[in-house]
């Protein structure tokens, strides 16, 4: 029996442009599907579906032949290709011993030429970084686990492991067993709850605090990162949402990312959404990759 492959979008070596690890030297994978669509982001009305305009959908793919040629979109999920079957036929797949290699091919260059995640000349040790779509759907969870099992195996430790999520999806057994005892390498959660005045992404398919406590209980590494524009209701809704995490004993930090993927989006609004976290005395993350790479894929 051949050997189970995985459909991603992009491997790349880059930055963690937001949260915590923002700046850490981090090589990613982002694996295809998601079990949301957050349409509404960057809508006029994200509670109203039947205002929405959504550029992935009515975009023209005739001339494209990979991801990275690709624009960022001001609407809707700024990820939508990886995970809308309209652009499947643009993904990539393998399985994790080709994955695992792949990654570590994205790491090479004249000073690291093995790709090794500890640099040769700093010595420091760089993240891997799971994201999506959703990197804790089951098969994600599936490969993941297989990839960084390869790692070991060929002594290449990262110095952490970041899942990038949504928050809504269960943890396999075979996942919280791996976990469960490692010592020599950190898990971090990094998740981003999706509102519903923000995303359009209904509460109770978006918001699971029993799903997040079992993250929270596996690794209290991590944080909570809501994306959030200036309109009051979003604030109201995510302080609400947070209370609801608060009493499930889920005691990450929290962030707050300004609305827009675009390095001119962030520009409209990052300024007075960050006065406003930092007024409520939240963390203010922006997405340092825009600003030091642009708008582009697979960065
Ligand atoms: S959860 Fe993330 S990847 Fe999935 S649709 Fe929402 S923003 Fe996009």
């Amino acid at each position: 029996m051949s050997e189970k492959e995985y459909l991603y979008s992009e491997i790349f070596d880059s930055i963690q442009g937001e949260g915590t690890y923002t700046g850490v030297h981090s090589l990613w994978l982002r694996f295809f599907l998601c079990n949301l669509q957050c349409n509404g982001f960057g809508q006029l009305d994200p509670k109203d579906p039947s205002t929405y305009d959504l550029p992935f959908k009515s975009f023209d793919i005739s001339n494209i032949s990979k991801v990275e040629d690709l624009p960022v979109w001001d609407k809707g999920c700024d990820s939508s290709y990886s995970w809308a079957k309209k652009y499947k036929h643009l993904m990539s797949q393998g399985t994790p011993a080709v994955l695992a290699k792949r990654i570590m091919d994205a790491g090479k260059n004249d000073t690291n030429p093995n790709g090794f995640f500890k640099h040769p000349i700093s010595g420091q040790k760089s993240d891997m970084c799971f994201t999506g779509g959703e990197p804790l759907l089951l098969p994600s969870q599936e490969a993941s686990i297989a990839i960084l099992r390869y790692f070991e195996d060929v002594s290449n430790i990262p110095r952490s492991v970041t899942y990038e999520t949504n928050g809504t999806i269960n943890l396999t057994f075979d996942f919280v067993k791996f976990w469960k005892f490692k010592t020599d390498y950190e898990l971090f959660f990094s998740i981003s709850p999706k509102l519903f005045s923000v995303t359009g992404e209904k509460r109770g398919d978006a918001i699971i605090p029993e799903v997040i406590s079992q993250y929270y209980k596996l690794s209290n590494r991590g944080h909570l990162k809501f994306v959030l524009g200036t309109h009051n209701n979003h604030w109201e809704e995510m302080e609400e949402v947070l209370q609801i995490l608060r009493k499930y004993g889920i005691n990450y930090p929290v962030y707050i990312m300004p609305v827009g993927a675009r390095e001119e989006d962030q520009k409209d609004i990052a300024g007075e959404v960050a006065e406003m976290a930092l007024n409520r005395g939240y963390n203010v993350s922006a997405r340092m990759h825009v600003y030091l790479f642009g708008n582009a894929i697979g960065t």
